[in-house]
Protein backbone atom coordinates (compact mmCIF):
# COMPACT_ATOMS: atom_id res chain seq x y z
CA UNK A 1 0.00 0.00 0.00
CA UNK A 2 1.51 3.49 -1.05
CA UNK A 3 1.65 5.92 1.72
CA UNK A 4 0.98 9.58 1.62
CA UNK A 5 1.72 12.26 4.15
CA UNK A 6 -1.56 14.07 4.89
CA UNK A 7 -1.36 18.06 6.94
CA UNK A 8 -4.04 17.51 9.42
CA UNK A 9 -4.81 20.56 11.35
CA UNK A 10 -8.17 19.02 13.31
CA UNK A 11 -10.36 21.07 11.00
CA UNK A 12 -13.35 19.53 8.85
CA UNK A 13 -11.38 20.30 5.69
CA UNK A 14 -8.17 18.22 6.75
CA UNK A 15 -10.49 15.51 7.70
CA UNK A 16 -12.00 15.21 5.17
CA UNK A 17 -8.87 14.54 2.86
CA UNK A 18 -7.72 12.40 4.81
CA UNK A 19 -11.19 10.33 4.79
CA UNK A 20 -10.57 10.24 0.65
CA UNK A 21 -6.70 9.71 0.85
CA UNK A 22 -8.08 6.57 2.67
CA UNK A 23 -10.41 5.47 0.22
CA UNK A 24 -8.06 6.13 -2.48
CA UNK A 25 -6.10 3.51 -1.03
CA UNK A 26 -3.10 5.34 0.91
CA UNK A 27 -1.60 4.62 3.99
CA UNK A 28 -1.20 7.65 6.32
CA UNK A 29 1.77 9.30 7.44
CA UNK A 30 -0.30 12.42 9.50
CA UNK A 31 1.84 15.49 10.05
CA UNK A 32 0.25 18.62 12.31
CA UNK A 33 2.02 21.74 13.28
CA UNK A 34 2.27 23.19 16.83
CA UNK A 35 3.10 26.88 16.07
CA UNK A 36 1.76 29.18 18.98
CA UNK A 37 -2.04 28.60 18.21
CA UNK A 38 -3.92 30.54 20.63
CA UNK A 39 -5.39 27.40 22.01
CA UNK A 40 -4.54 23.99 22.23
CA UNK A 41 -7.71 22.55 21.09
CA UNK A 42 -6.95 22.79 17.54
CA UNK A 43 -3.64 20.02 18.35
CA UNK A 44 -6.29 18.02 20.50
CA UNK A 45 -8.65 17.74 17.31
CA UNK A 46 -5.55 16.83 15.51
CA UNK A 47 -5.01 14.21 17.74
CA UNK A 48 -8.38 12.89 18.13
CA UNK A 49 -8.64 12.73 13.92
CA UNK A 50 -5.40 10.79 13.16
CA UNK A 51 -6.83 8.43 15.75
CA UNK A 52 -10.27 7.75 13.49
CA UNK A 53 -8.70 7.90 10.20
CA UNK A 54 -6.22 5.23 11.86
CA UNK A 55 -3.10 7.06 10.66
CA UNK A 56 0.10 4.77 10.81
CA UNK A 57 2.14 7.82 12.17
CA UNK A 58 0.94 11.15 13.39
CA UNK A 59 3.78 13.35 13.84
CA UNK A 60 3.48 17.28 15.65
CA UNK A 61 6.05 19.30 14.70
CA UNK A 62 6.79 22.22 17.13
CA UNK A 63 7.32 25.59 15.42
CA UNK A 64 6.98 28.97 17.20
CA UNK A 65 5.26 31.21 14.59
CA UNK A 66 4.90 34.00 17.69
CA UNK A 67 7.25 36.19 15.57
CA UNK A 68 4.60 36.61 13.13
CA UNK A 69 2.34 38.73 15.28
CA UNK A 70 0.40 40.35 12.59
CA UNK A 71 -2.10 37.69 12.26
CA UNK A 72 -4.87 37.16 14.31
CA UNK A 73 -4.22 33.32 14.27
CA UNK A 74 -0.69 33.90 16.33
CA UNK A 75 -0.55 37.58 17.27
CA UNK A 76 -2.40 39.92 20.33
CA UNK A 77 -5.22 41.11 17.14
CA UNK A 78 -8.62 40.29 17.73
CA UNK A 79 -10.57 37.45 16.00
CA UNK A 80 -13.39 39.15 13.47
CA UNK A 81 -16.35 38.39 14.37
CA UNK A 82 -20.04 37.92 12.83
CA UNK A 83 -18.73 39.24 9.04
CA UNK A 84 -21.05 38.74 6.34
CA UNK A 85 -20.26 36.50 3.23
CA UNK A 86 -19.35 39.43 1.14
CA UNK A 87 -16.94 41.31 4.05
CA UNK A 88 -15.27 37.79 3.53
CA UNK A 89 -14.71 37.51 0.64
CA UNK A 90 -13.36 41.05 0.78
CA UNK A 91 -9.88 40.78 0.59
CA UNK A 92 -7.26 38.93 2.97
CA UNK A 93 -8.28 38.65 6.43
CA UNK A 94 -6.27 39.39 9.61
CA UNK A 95 -6.29 35.40 10.36
CA UNK A 96 -3.98 35.16 7.81
CA UNK A 97 -0.06 33.50 9.02
CA UNK A 98 2.56 34.87 6.62
CA UNK A 99 2.85 31.80 4.19
CA UNK A 100 1.56 29.52 6.25
CA UNK A 101 0.76 26.92 3.87
CA UNK A 102 4.66 27.18 2.63
CA UNK A 103 5.57 26.71 5.72
CA UNK A 104 3.11 23.55 6.46
CA UNK A 105 4.03 21.91 2.98
CA UNK A 106 8.00 22.92 3.40
CA UNK A 107 7.76 20.59 6.66
CA UNK A 108 5.22 17.88 4.89
CA UNK A 109 7.37 17.57 1.94
CA UNK A 110 10.37 16.95 3.96
CA UNK A 111 8.84 14.03 5.83
CA UNK A 112 7.53 12.57 2.64
CA UNK A 113 11.21 12.58 1.08
CA UNK A 114 12.21 11.15 4.44
CA UNK A 115 9.92 8.19 4.85
CA UNK A 116 9.83 7.50 0.58
CA UNK A 117 6.42 8.84 0.31
CA UNK A 118 5.41 10.70 -2.81
CA UNK A 119 2.43 11.73 -2.60
CA UNK A 120 1.48 14.73 -0.06
CA UNK A 121 -2.22 16.10 0.50
CA UNK A 122 -3.68 18.98 2.21
CA UNK A 123 -7.07 20.31 2.67
CA UNK A 124 -7.01 23.49 0.83
CA UNK A 125 -10.05 24.98 -0.64
CA UNK A 126 -10.43 28.20 -2.91
CA UNK A 127 -14.29 28.41 -3.00
CA UNK A 128 -16.17 29.36 0.07
CA UNK A 129 -12.51 31.26 1.38
CA UNK A 130 -10.66 32.61 -1.23
CA UNK A 131 -9.08 34.98 0.11
CA UNK A 132 -6.16 32.69 1.23
CA UNK A 133 -3.21 33.25 -1.73
CA UNK A 134 -1.83 29.86 -0.44
CA UNK A 135 -4.93 28.24 -0.74
CA UNK A 136 -5.24 28.55 -4.74
CA UNK A 137 -4.37 25.67 -7.17
CA UNK A 138 -2.07 27.81 -9.09
CA UNK A 139 -0.18 27.86 -5.64
CA UNK A 140 -0.23 24.32 -5.32
CA UNK A 141 1.43 23.71 -8.53
CA UNK A 142 4.15 26.11 -8.17
CA UNK A 143 4.77 23.80 -4.74
CA UNK A 144 4.48 20.89 -6.77
CA UNK A 145 7.16 21.71 -9.48
CA UNK A 146 9.39 23.15 -6.14
CA UNK A 147 8.53 20.19 -4.48
CA UNK A 148 10.69 18.34 -7.50
CA UNK A 149 13.06 20.56 -8.09
CA UNK A 150 13.81 21.01 -4.05
CA UNK A 151 14.83 17.08 -3.07
CA UNK A 152 17.22 14.85 -3.50
CA UNK A 153 14.53 12.30 -4.41
CA UNK A 154 12.63 14.71 -6.94
CA UNK A 155 16.59 15.27 -8.60
CA UNK A 156 17.64 11.79 -8.88
CA UNK A 157 14.08 10.69 -10.19
CA UNK A 158 13.10 7.82 -7.05
CA UNK A 159 10.41 10.26 -6.55
CA UNK A 160 8.20 12.40 -8.21
CA UNK A 161 5.71 14.63 -5.61
CA UNK A 162 2.47 14.74 -6.11
CA UNK A 163 0.41 17.47 -4.09
CA UNK A 164 -3.03 16.42 -3.90
CA UNK A 165 -6.13 19.00 -2.99
CA UNK A 166 -9.20 16.76 -3.34
CA UNK A 167 -11.40 19.53 -1.80
CA UNK A 168 -9.76 22.80 -4.15
CA UNK A 169 -12.75 23.27 -6.08
CA UNK A 170 -15.82 22.61 -4.09
CA UNK A 171 -17.96 24.47 -1.70
CA UNK A 172 -17.54 24.01 2.77
CA UNK A 173 -21.20 22.39 1.66
CA UNK A 174 -19.77 19.47 -0.71
CA UNK A 175 -16.67 18.86 1.77
CA UNK A 176 -19.43 17.97 4.08
CA UNK A 177 -21.88 15.59 2.19
CA UNK A 178 -18.50 13.90 0.46
CA UNK A 179 -17.16 13.22 4.43
CA UNK A 180 -20.11 11.90 5.76
CA UNK A 181 -20.57 9.40 2.88
CA UNK A 182 -16.81 7.91 3.96
CA UNK A 183 -17.83 8.34 7.69
CA UNK A 184 -15.86 11.41 8.82
CA UNK A 185 -17.23 12.23 12.36
CA UNK A 186 -17.29 15.77 12.31
CA UNK A 187 -17.96 15.61 16.58
CA UNK A 188 -14.08 15.54 16.77
CA UNK A 189 -13.17 18.24 14.51
CA UNK A 190 -12.38 22.03 15.64
CA UNK A 191 -13.00 24.74 13.09
CA UNK A 192 -12.97 27.68 15.99
CA UNK A 193 -10.30 30.69 15.33
CA UNK A 194 -11.06 31.51 19.05
CA UNK A 195 -12.81 28.98 21.42
CA UNK A 196 -14.07 29.41 25.02
CA UNK A 197 -12.14 28.30 28.11
CA UNK A 198 -13.31 25.02 27.62
CA UNK A 199 -13.25 24.87 23.95
CA UNK A 200 -16.73 25.28 22.40
CA UNK A 201 -16.30 26.64 19.11
CA UNK A 202 -17.41 30.77 19.26
CA UNK A 203 -20.18 30.31 16.36
CA UNK A 204 -19.35 34.21 14.74
CA UNK A 205 -15.72 34.08 13.58
CA UNK A 206 -15.37 33.16 10.24
CA UNK A 207 -14.11 29.90 10.06
CA UNK A 208 -17.67 28.74 12.64
CA UNK A 209 -19.00 30.53 10.09
CA UNK A 210 -18.74 28.84 7.13
CA UNK A 211 -18.69 25.65 8.80
CA UNK A 212 -22.52 26.18 9.59
CA UNK A 213 -23.41 27.34 6.42
CA UNK A 214 -21.63 24.53 4.89
CA UNK A 215 -23.58 21.92 7.13
CA UNK A 216 -27.00 24.31 6.84
CA UNK A 217 -26.83 24.29 2.59
CA UNK A 218 -25.68 20.44 2.98
CA UNK A 219 -29.27 19.95 4.87
CA UNK A 220 -27.12 18.70 8.11
CA UNK A 221 -26.70 19.61 11.94
CA UNK A 222 -23.52 20.57 12.71
CA UNK A 223 -22.30 17.80 15.46
CA UNK A 224 -20.52 20.75 17.77
CA UNK A 225 -22.36 22.65 20.26
CA UNK A 226 -22.17 26.42 19.52
CA UNK A 227 -23.34 28.84 22.34
CA UNK A 228 -27.25 30.10 22.19
ZN1 LIG B 1 -15.47 30.58 16.03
Amino acid sequence: MPSAVILLSGGLDSATAGAIARQQGFELHALSVDYGQRHRFELEACRRVAKSLAVKRHNIAKIDLGMLASSALTGPTAVPKGRSAEAMSAGIPVTYVPARNTIFLSLALALAEESGAADLFIGVNAVDYSGYPDCRPEYIAAFEQMANLATKAGVEGTLRFKIHTPLVNWTKAQIIRRGVELGVDYSLTHSCYDPDEAGRACGRCDSCLLRLKGFAEAGLTDPLVYPA
